[in-house]
């Protein structure tokens, strides 16, 4: 997919939230071998040593890699969104990331304007192609833009069928946004793969329920990068492409968003600061 940055960024990669730092290298080189060329870090997982190394052994070129880490929010104020990037670079051993996030917008501590206005300077010296955010709400996303003027290339949210997020679709539809999906699978924490749309729509295509909410997420044009530690798994997602979800098939997944919030797995946005 391209970018409002004008970069292109695969659609589908791999996340390592949650794969704990002397794990990272084994996953990520898993990872690099079934193919998958996006990886989803942060600052906060404390696995980019483990991405980089990864990433170093693997002798995949660099401009066939797309690498995303994440500012975490103890340092949003002043300058020091510029350290935090020079440490994030260093420890993946890359002399620029592909994506830049601010992690979330913590607006009990008011200073993600300050962290986005740092965000497009880090941009402008050539550390980060693109930037964007993650957890983003339109009141959020309405006055970052407001300050700066510029677009975010991507907000990165929680994102699965139940739980569809659709009010900040809006705002990225209006504004030439992408959305990265989170969670896609629902971090395993809500009964997806149990939803009749999903158990009907893998069985048509002879493929698993997770592999049916994936396709899913591609169709609707969503970025997504799940996360696993097996192997097997890691190949099973990537396997998105043999098949194309109906229209209908399609529409039977975007019902079961619960419409009240209540499906959300995870934090708000309101709650992390
Ligand atoms: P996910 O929805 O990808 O769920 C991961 C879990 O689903 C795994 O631990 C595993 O238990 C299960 N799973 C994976 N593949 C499966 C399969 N084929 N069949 C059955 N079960 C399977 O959740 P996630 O890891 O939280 O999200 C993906 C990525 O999103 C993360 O790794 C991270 O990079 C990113 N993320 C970002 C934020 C943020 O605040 N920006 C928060 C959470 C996650």
């Amino acid at each position: 997919m391209t970018l409002n940055s004008g970069h292109t960024i695969p659609q589908l990669g791999f996340g390592v939230f949650l794969v704990p730092p002397d794990e990272a290298e084994k996953a990520v080189s898993e990872a690099l071998e079934v193919g998958y060329r996006h990886i989803d870090t942060a600052a906060i997982y404390r696995n980019e040593e483990g991405v980089g190394a990864a990433i170093a052994k693997s002798g995949v070129p660099r401009d066939e890699l797309f690498v995303t880490t994440k500012l975490w929010n103890d340092r949003q104020s002043g300058e020091q969104p510029h350290d935090a990037i020079r440490e994030s670079l260093d420890k993946l051993g890359l002399e620029f990331v592909d994506l830049y996030l601010t992690h979330w917008p913590a607006p009990a501590q008011d200073q993600y304007t300050n962290a986005w206005a740092k965000l497009v300077e880090i941009r402008d010296a050539g550390l980060a192609r693109s930037i964007g955010v993650s957890n983003h709400l339109p009141e959020h996303l309405d006055r970052i833009v407001a300050d700066t003027g510029v677009v975010p290339a991507v907000d990165q949210i929680e994102l699965h069928p139940a739980y569809q997020q659709r009010d900040v679709l809006a705002w990225a539809d209006a504004n030439g946004m992408k959305i990265e999906a989170w969670g896609p699978l629902g971090q395993g924490k809500y009964p997806l793969f149990e939803r009749q749309a999903v158990v009907d729509a893998a069985a048509a295509h002879g493929v698993t329920p997770a592999q049916a909410v994936l396709r899913w997420h591609l169709q609707r044009g969503f970025i997504v990068f799940p996360k696993s530690s097996r192997k097997e798994r890691m190949a099973e997602n990537f396997d998105l492409f043999g098949f194309e979800l109906t229209a209908d098939e399609v529409a039977a997944i975007d019902a079961l968003d619960t419409g009240d919030g209540s499906g959300r797995v995870s934090a708000h946005p309101s709650e992390v600061n």
